[in-house]
């Protein structure tokens, strides 16, 4: 069942800024989902229109069965963390995760207890009195989670809640939040424009460019099988080889070099169309001596990324980069061959994904 129902959803803020553009999503009871995109996609303006706290310019928000567009935040039962968490500073940590509890007008005792309940779960119980001041930001961002969580809310909405820890901490909360997600069960919509942790966390991403989705699905869909060329550049921590091909006599010819055509796009192109290959780093498999189906080339560059190398191939002018596992790397100016597994490989014409659905 949908807890999230978005339709035709529309934010134009003064001076003609169409930041959502005519939206539809519908997020699933319990879903770990994540918003995706580059800087000023319109993430941020999706979760505060959700959350209320802008009003949409067209279209509707459902919460459960309830319309909730033009509700106050406070009667949407939702619960949001904000990037810079948002505490107030003069209260003690007690305070801040039983405020939302205050404004409900529950009584002090009942509000202290959950503040307590909701900080023991998230390991904060050493810390009550204290002020957010005296706090790492790890502890901040427990406290800010535990204030959304106190007034237990049907859905909760996190903008970038992990965007001021540094790297260490980050994993350690990425991992923390994804294991109170699920035992919480609470639909969560989580704002990001890290793909890796998009990927590493949500049950499903939307990947947004200009205030529209590009592409709905499971980390594996949108990694495996992005669906249009923005969304294969976007995700990958190595990007995609996107290389401007043309289908010729049964096979695909990308940087001069003839390839077999990808199973799914198979009598779905016709002889002499443009479209784009793409395969990723990962799966081209690169041999120091000639090979069939390779591309071959000299080596320009050869990146140490820790356990394997990214190499980049000069294939007549156009560069192609293959995932080389530790010790298989080459020198720069030899001469190498990868092979793309066909399998693997994706056709895009007119920026849009070949297949047969
Ligand atoms: P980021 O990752 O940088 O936070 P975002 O994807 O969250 O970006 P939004 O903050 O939703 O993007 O902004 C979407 C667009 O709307 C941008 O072009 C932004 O400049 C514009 N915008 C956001 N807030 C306002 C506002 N209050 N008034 C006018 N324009 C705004």
């Amino acid at each position: 069942m949908a807890v999230i129902t978005l339709r035709g959803l529309t934010k134009v803020y003064p001076g003609d800024v169409r930041a959502l553009d005519a939206l539809d999503l519908e997020i699933a009871d319990g879903e770990f989902f994540a918003l995706l995109g580059p800087s000023g996609c319109g993430k941020t303006t999706l979760l505060r229109t959700v959350a209320g706290l802008e009003t949409a310019t067209a279209g509707s928000v459902r919460i459960g069965e309830t319309d909730v567009t033009r509700l106050a935040p406070g009667r949407r039962d939702v619960g949001m963390v904000f990037q810079d968490y948002a505490l107030f500073p003069h209260m003690s940590v007690t305070d801040n995760i039983a405020y939302p509890l205050r404004i409900k007008k529950t009584g002090k005792e009942e509000r202290h207890a959950a503040a307590a309940e909701v900080a023991a779960a998230l390991g904060l119980d050493g810390l009550l009195a204290r002020r957010p001041g005296e706090l790492s930001g790890g502890q901040q961002q427990r406290v800010a989670l535990a204030r959304a969580m106190a007034a237990r809310p049907r859905v909760f909405l996190l903008d970038e809640p992990l965007s001021n820890l540094d790297a260490r901490l980050r994993l350690e909360a990425r991992t923390f939040l994804k294991k109170l997600q699920r035992e919480l069960g609470v639909t969560t919509v989580f704002v990001t424009h890290d793909q890796a942790e998009a990927l590493a966390m949500a049950d499903r991403i939307a990947v947004m460019e200009a205030g529209r989705i590009r592409q709905i699905g499971t980390p594996a869909e949108v990694f495996r099988r992005p669906a249009n060329v923005f969304v294969a550049s976007f995700i990958g921590s190595t990007p995609m080889n996107l290389i401007d091909a043309r289908v010729r006599g049964g096979q695909v010819e990308a940087a001069g070099t003839p390839l077999p055509l990808p199973a799914e796009a198979r009598g779905l192109v016709t002889d002499g169309q443009a479209v784009v290959y793409g395969v990723r780093p990962d799966y081209l498999d690169y041999s120091a001596s000639p090979v069939d189906d390779a591309f071959s080339g000299r080596v320009a560059v050869v990146e140490n990324l820790g356990s394997s190398s990214l190499v980049t191939l000069d294939v007549e002018g156009v560069l192609v980069h293959a995932l080389v596992g530790e010790g298989g790397e080459p020198e720069p100016d030899e001469r190498g061959w990868a092979v793309p597994r066909t399998e693997r490989a994706l056709l895009y014409s007119d920026g849009d994904l070949v297949n047969g659905n």
